[in-house]
């Protein structure tokens, strides 16, 4: 664990979030200012910065974090529809949690990719 890391102290229990699913490696919380009608994010319980780091550690654990996120889209009903999953990465990937996270996203058309 990372002592200063967000997403860290809500794996241990210090900052609450509306857990949706739990495995061994990975946790899935609602995101706390969703984008979409549906927003919930997955990290891997282990700290990685990003999501390139992860993969390049621990392809396994990686792979976790996209099981999940795939259970996660069943589970809130976006399978039929679709949805949205996404790694903001770095400062130009304009990522603000500094431990890896994929957010799934979806519940309603979500537009395109990128505003210009
Ligand atoms: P990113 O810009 O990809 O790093 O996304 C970070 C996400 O974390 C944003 O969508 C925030 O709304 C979300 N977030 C920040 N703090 C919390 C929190 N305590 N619980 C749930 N989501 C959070
Ligand atoms: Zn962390």
């Amino acid at each position: 664990m990372e002592i200063d890391c967000l997403f860290c102290r809500i794996v241990a229990g210090q900052i609450p979030a509306t857990v949706v699913r739990e495995t061994d490696t990975t946790l899935a919380f609602r995101d706390i200012n969703p984008q979409a009608a549906v927003h919930v994010l997955v990290i891997p319980k282990e700290h990685y910065a990003d999501v390139a780091t992860l993969t390049q550690a621990d392809p396994a654990l990686a792979g976790d974090v996209l099981g999940t996120a795939a259970v996660v889209a069943e589970t809130e009903g976006l399978l039929a529809d679709g949805f949205r999953l996404i790694f903001n990465t770095g400062q130009f990937g304009g990522q603000e949690v500094f431990h890896a996270h994929a957010h799934v996203l979806g519940g309603e058309p979500l537009g395109p990719m990128r505003a210009r």
